[in-house]
């Protein structure tokens, strides 16, 4: 039986990458990995639509966002954080944690912040430095439109606007630069088709004067400072992933053959198909506003969800995610970020369907694959 990981992140990594990472190492210092770093730099930038350096760290992606809060902000900065799922609350925690004065926004789970709120939120704390946003909310599979969230910021206020861009980046239109974002952050093992171990950080101009000027701040290996200054000699400030990072130049040269917005359409489309399989199995969606990264799903009434994991993952060899929180036991998710074509859909709706025959659950043999069919072949 084939295994198949429908989970965002880590997420399938493709065959030819996997073959880049099994040549013999090569030192970080030798003309051959600068080269390929350069590239990577150059590569980076075309994913994040940016002029701005996007600086590589050999940590996960949280160590990303907490490289950017502790090069950013000084203890006592009144920071606002949107928490609309364990990654927006994590925002708030990694403020809290560096001594900043955290504004924290709940929303509820599986809704996305509006603009008109955080520019509401912006005028009751004009003395803000900085807001930190989510594109694409991974425990709630939820997007809010980054776009329009930066504007209302801007709009309003010189805050710092930190976008956690992980399950978003390769799955959701960005555009770093003239969306006016200060820094936004992605890991390997999210859209980019890569084994987990490095963070990639898009770093605006404001951003890198802010962190130059910044003295003393508590924090060494993941010193936004070091490594933006390393950067401009394509090189890195400790021992990078070499592996991690070959990797990474072969899932770029993919991206860039495919083209960024093909592959942003392609996500968009592949989100469309899973949702409709999904409903059309009578299972409801959770999201009000679907990530194109991951759909989460209700699960249906009466199943337990020990148990259709159990028989999703042995009989038919599909991993999904867990809902987590208040809603583990109560949703599930399905990844189709990153390395993933039509026919995956076939699959995963596939594996569903004979997962909920096997668990007694009604609907009509064929609904879902049917449905996914219809949708993809629509156009
Ligand atoms: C996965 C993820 C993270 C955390 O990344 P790690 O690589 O697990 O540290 C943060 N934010 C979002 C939206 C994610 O999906």
């Amino acid at each position: 039986m084939k295994k198949r990981l429908f989970t965002p992140g880590p997420t399938p990594v493709p065959e030819n990458v996997m073959l880049r990472m099994a040549a013999p190492i090569i030192h970080h210092r030798n003309p051959e990995f600068m080269e390929i770093l350069q590239r990577v730099h150059d590569d980076l930038k075309y994913l994040f639509k940016t002029t701005q350096p996007v600086v590589v760290m050999t940590c996960s992606g949280t160590g990303g966002m907490e490289s950017a809060i502790s090069s950013l902000f000084r203890a006592g900065d009144k920071v606002i954080t949107v928490n609309g799922g364990k990654f927006g609350e994590r925002w708030g925690e990694l403020v809290r944690i560096f001594g900043g004065n955290c504004v924290e926004e709940k929303v509820e789970w599986g809704k996305a912040i509006q603009p008109e709120r955080l520019a509401e939120l912006l005028r009751q704390h004009p003395d803000a430095v900085g807001v930190c946003i989510t594109h694409s909310e991974t425990s709630t599979g939820t997007a809010s439109d980054v776009k329009a969230l930066c504007a209302a910021i801007r709009e309003q206020s010189d805050a710092l606007i930190l976008v956690d861009g992980i399950t978003a980046i390769g799955a959701h239109e960005f555009h770093f630069d003239d969306w006016g974002a200060d820094i936004c952050i992605t890991g390997s093992q999210k859209g980019l088709m890569m084994p987990p171990g490095l963070a990639l950080i898009a770093v605006s101009e404001r951003a890198q004067d802010i962190i130059n000027s910044l003295k003393g701040q508590p924090q060494c290996y993941l010193s936004l400072k070091k490594a933006l200054l390393a950067h401009e000699g394509n090189d890195t400030p400790f021992t990078p992933a070499v592996t991690l990072i070959i990797g990474l130049d072969e899932a770029l040269q993919m991206l860039r053959s495919e083209g960024i917005e093909n592959v942003w359409s392609r996500h968009e489309r592949l989100a469309g198909a899973c949702k409709q399989g999904c409903e059309a199995l009578g299972m409801k969606l959770f999201s009000s506003s679907p990530s194109f990264a991951v759909t989460p799903v209700w699960l249906p009434e009466g199943v337990d969800w020990k148990e259709f994991n159990k028989t999703l993952k042995i009989n038919n060899g599909i991993t999904v995610a867990a809902g987590q929180d208040d809603f583990a036991g109560r949703i599930f998710r399905i990844s189709h970020l990153g390395y993933y074509d039509e026919l995956d859909m076939l699959s995963v709706i596939g594996g569903l369907e004979r997962t909920l025959k096997t668990m007694n659950v009604p609907f009509e043999i064929g609904a879902g694959v049917s449905a996914v069919q219809r949708a993809l072949l629509q156009e």
